[in-house]
C-alpha cells in the first residue's frame, strides 16, 4: 500500500487512455504465417472427427501437467469437468504475476496463435459454452495483439464472433488465484473461494469450468500436432518434460530458458549464462516468493513439480531469482512479505492481519522464531487459499537454511 505511487499510475493510465502512449508490440507470428505453417489444421481435424477422450488420453501420455503453479495433470482435469453436465465454459489464465514469472508472456510475445488454437481445442473438447481468456492488464501490447489475432480468427471463420472473450484483469495479484479470477471475471471483486466445490463443478456462474494457464494450453497444441513425444520423449535424472524456467537474478542472460523438467540449479544457471562476475551463487527463489528461499547447496535437487516437497517448497510456476554472496536473504525474505502484505485480498484474518505481524517481526534485529512459527502455523492452517498458506514459507525456509542471519 505504502511502495505504490498511485499519482504516476494515475497519469500513465490517463495518457493510455488518451492514445498518447502507445503499448510497444514485437514481432510475432501472425494469423497469416502460423496458418501457412499449418496452424489450426489440429483444430480443425478434431472438430472433423476427433474423440475428445483421445485427446485426453495423449495429454495423459505427454504427462502435461498445469503449468500456472499448482501442476495437476491436464488430462485429468478434463475428466473432471466433462463429468459434469452442460453449460460448461474454459477459462485461460493468462493473470501471471508471480514476480519473477514472464515465460506467459515470452510465449505471447512470440507464438500467441499455438496457445490461442490449445484453448479453442480445450473448448471443443469440453463442449465450452464460452472461452474466456483473462488477460493481465499489465501486458497491454499483448492484449492489444490478441485483439487483432481474434478478430482475424473470427474473419477466417475459425471461431464465432465473440465466443473468445478477452478479458482485462486490473492489477490485483490475488486475481491469478483461479476462484479469484472466476470471480473478477463474473464481473465482482475477486475474493477467492472456498473449496470444495472446485471451479471443475462450480466456476463461472456456477456453471462447470475448465481453467488453464497459458503455458499448458501452448503445450496442448503442441501435443496434438507434434505427439505426446514432443514432451514425454525428453528424460533427465529420472524425471520427464520440459519446463520453461523464468530466470532472473544474478545471472548473465536472464530470461526464458526452456529445459528438460529434471533440470537442476546448476543446469539453469549455466543456461543462463553463468553467474555474473564477482558474484557466488548463494541462494535462489525456485518458484515465485510462494516458494521462499533455498540455499545454492540444493544446486543439485532437480526442479521437478513434486521433488522440493521434501525441501519444504515446491516449484510453482518455475520462476527462478538467483541470490549471490552480496544479497541478503533476511532482506529478500522481508521484500516477500511485504508483497503479500501488499497483495492479500483482506478477506480472512489469519492472511491479511498474519502478513502485515510478519512484516513487522520480521524487522526485529533478531527474529522471534516461536512467534513466527505458531503465526506461520495459523496462516497456513486456516487462510482460504494458496496466497496465506504459502506466506509463511520464505520465513521458514530462511530460518530453517540460513539460521545464521536472523
Ligand atoms: Fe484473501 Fe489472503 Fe484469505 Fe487468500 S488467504 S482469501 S488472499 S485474505
Amino acid at each position: 500500500k505504502n511502495h505504490i505511487d498511485h499519482a504516476t499510475v494515475e497519469k500513465v493510465q490517463a495518457a493510455i487512455k488518451a492514445g498518447d502512449i502507445h503499448a510497444h508490440v514485437p514481432d510475432y507470428e501472425t494469423f497469416e504465417t502460423y496458418r501457412s505453417r499449418g496452424g489450426y489444421e489440429a483444430l480443425e481435424r478434431l472438430r472433423r472427427e476427433g474423440n475428445w477422450e483421445q485427446v485426453q488420453e495423449t495429454l495423459l501420455e505427454a504427462g502435461l501437467r498445469g503449468l500456472g503453479g499448482a501442476g495437476f495433470p491436464s488430462g485429468r482435469k478434463w475428466g473432471f469437468v466433462r463429468a459434469e453436465p452442460g453449460p460448461r465454459y474454459v477459462a485461460v489464465n493468462g493473470d501471471e504475476g508471480e514476480p519473477g514469472t514472464i515465460k506467459d508472456r515470452y510465449y505471447l510475445e512470440r507464438e500467441p496463435h499455438y496457445f490461442l488454437e490449445g484453448a479453442l481445442i480445450a473448448s471443443w473438447a469440453m463442449e465450452a459454452e464460452t472461452c474466456f481468456i483473462y488477460m493481465r492488464d499489465e501486458y497491454p501490447a499483448v492484449i492489444q495483439l490478441l485483439e487483432v489475432e481474434i478478430r482475424k480468427l473470427e474473419e477466417a471463420g475459425i471461431v464465432e464472433p465473440g465466443y473468445i472473450d478477452l478479458r482485462r484483469g486490473a492489477g490485483a495479484y490475488i486475481c491469478g488465484e483461479e476462484s479469484a479470477m472466476i470471480e473478477s471475471i463474473e464481473g465482482k471483486r475477486g475474493y477467492p473461494r472456498n473449496r470444495p466445490p472446485y471451479v471443475a463443478q462450480v466456476g463461472i456462474f456456477g456453471r462447470p469450468t475448465l481453467a488453464h494457464n497459458v503455458e499448458t494450453l501452448h503445450w496442448v497444441t503442441r501435443i496434438c500436432r507434434e505427439g505426446p513425444e514432443i514432451l514425454n520423449s525428453i528424460e533427465k535424472n529420472g524425471r520427464k518434460g520440459l519446463r520453461s524456467f523464468s530466470v532472473s537474478g544474478r545471472v548473465k542472460n536472464p530470461g526464458v530458458h526452456v529445459l528438460p523438467a529434471g533440470s537442476t540449479m546448476h543446469d539453469i544457471i549455466e543456461a543462463a549464462g553463468g553467474m555474473l562476475d564477482g558474484h557466488e551463487f548463494k541462494a535462489f527463489q525456485p518458484g515465485g516468493p510462494s516458494a521462499g528461499l533455498l540455499p545454492a547447496s540444493l544446486g543439485d535437487v532437480p526442479m521437478d513439480f513434486d521433488v522440493l516437497q521434501e525441501y519444504g517448497t515446491f516449484i510453482g510456476s518455475a520462476a527462478i531469482v538467483v541470490l549471490s554472496d552480496k544479497d541478503s536473504v533476511r532482506d529478500a525474505a522481508l521484500n516477500m512479505l511485504r508483497f503479500f502484505e501488499d497483495e492479500s485480498c483482506g478477506q480472512c484474518t489469519p492472511c491479511r492481519v498474519g502478513c502485515e505481524k510478519s512484516v513487522k517481526l520480521m524487522k526485529a534485529d533478531k527474529w522471534d522464531r516461536d512467534l513466527l512459527d505458531d503465526l506461520g502455523k495459523v496462516m497456513i492452517d486456516a487462510s482460504i487459499c494458496g496466497l496465506g498458506q504459502a506466506a509463511p514459507n520464505p520465513i521458514k525456509l530462511v530460518m530453517k537454511y540460513f539460521p545464521d542471519e536472523v
